[in-house]
């Protein structure tokens, strides 16, 4: 019996009564249902963003943590600060030194992961019904944690250069006009998930201004932004305006996931929000995690690994993009990236991504059908 099937048949009548209504929208998302399938071995998977870790040299990592256990186990497996460790904190702050962002340590929040940063903001900002801008497509996780807090989410246009300022002027104003709240609008300005386009400088400020005049927070979500292919990618809108943007940033993909590390950099006004919210989900991001990465970033020439990384991340995209010219028709088009995971290709139209995936699955390669990168999740020719 599967795992659903035994829920369902001990499940009692009335369970949905049972539920707070915001359980109604907690829907997996496409991306895990397709995790099963994506990861069988015969499978090509072109689906999911899974940091490649064969460049983590394994031996110095194991030696790190064992020395981290026994030099300084009883701090590393004691609960730490709700805020997060004051070292990793100034660290942080010299990672994002890389992209032009001068920070002071006290207003950053270290986060389980990103994520949990993304559920933060939304749970101190979003009442139902309230609006969450975002780019046309955007990352599947965000999207679905702006669900569960029942916000409405409005898609705004993006042409190859990110999301549109004229499309963002005119959402602004019919969603005023509308009566709406607008609480933030949500950007992957570098390398975006799932396009894979990098937002150029002046398009950045463009969109700062128009976000500083109407009074919407920007929540500038970057966990790709050191995977720069060719060149640093531009300076982080965070840079540029350290009173209305918030910042998101995760060690996932420039060390390792498995520490689920992250982090957000706010304006000082939110940060006791922040925190207390941050609190009552964890009470402290893991020492043990913090430390590792601590001890990582002080011991490691973790700029060497990530531009490893960031080698090995070019032949993909270069394989990919090599194989879509040989082999897909001219009525096809499909994004460039300059850095980080993501492809993002659109067929002729009358073809159905979501529809087509069986078809792809018998000849053993995955994908995400690009409906799963919207919140009405309609039909797309895109993925
Ligand atoms: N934001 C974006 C755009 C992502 O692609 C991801 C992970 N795929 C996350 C946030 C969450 O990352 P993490 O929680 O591992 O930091």
């Amino acid at each position: 019996m599967s795992e659903t099937e035994r829920y369902q048949t001990h499940a009692p009548e009335n369970l949905e009564e049972r539920f707070a209504h915001r359980a109604a929208h907690m829907k997996p998302s496409e991306i895990r249902s397709l995790f099963a399938v994506a990861s069988r071995p015969e499978i090509v998977s072109l689906a999911g963003g899974m940091p490649n870790l064969s460049a983590i040299p394994m031996d110095v990592m194991a030696s790190l943590l064992e020395k981290l256990v026994r030099e300084n186990g009883q701090e590393a497996l004691q609960y730490g600060s709700g805020q997060g460790h004051p070292k990793l904190r100034e660290q942080i702050c010299d990672v994002m030194a890389l992209e032009g962002i001068r920070a002071n340590p006290d207003d950053v929040l270290v986060t389980t992961g990103s994520q949990q940063a993304l559920d933060l903001i939304s749970r101190i900002f979003i009442d139902p019904g309230d609006v969450v801008l975002v780019e046309a497509p955007s990352y599947v996780g965000a999207l679905g944690t702006f669900a569960q807090y029942e916000a409405r989410v409005v898609h705004v246009e993006m042409d190859q250069s990110g999301l549109s300022p004229e499309a963002l002027r005119d959402a602004i104003k019919t969603l005023r006009y509308q009566g709406s709240r607008i609480k933030f609008i949500y950007l992957i300005p570098n390398y975006q998930n799932p396009t894979g386009v990098t937002m150029p400088s002046s398009r950045r400020t463009e969109i700062l201004n128009i976000c500083r005049e109407e009074k919407i927070f920007v929540v500038e979500d970057n966990p790709y932004g050191l995977l720069g292919f060719d060149r640093p990618s531009p300076n982080a809108m965070r840079a540029e305006d350290s009173e209305n943007v918030i910042y998101l940033g995760s060690f996932s993909k420039t060390i390792v996931p498995g520490f689920r590390v992250g982090w957000a950099l706010v304006p000082p006004t939110l940060r006791e929000k922040l925190v207390i919210a941050s609190e009552s989900s964890i009470l402290c991001p893991s020492n043990f995690s913090q430390l590792a990465i601590s001890s990582y970033l002080a011991n490691q020439p973790w700029r060497d690994q990530i531009a490893s990384f960031v080698n090995l991340y070019r032949v993909r995209r270069d394989a990919m993009l090599e194989t879509l010219d040989a082999t897909f028709p001219k009525s096809a088009n499909w994004t460039r990236p300059k850095g980080g995971f993501y492809v993002w290709v659109t067929l002729p139209a009358g073809i159905d991504t979501k529809a087509m995936m069986p078809k792809a699955i018998v000849a053993k390669v995955a994908y995400v059908p690009g409906n799963a990168f919207y919140a009405d999740g309609l039909a797309c020719r895109c993925g």
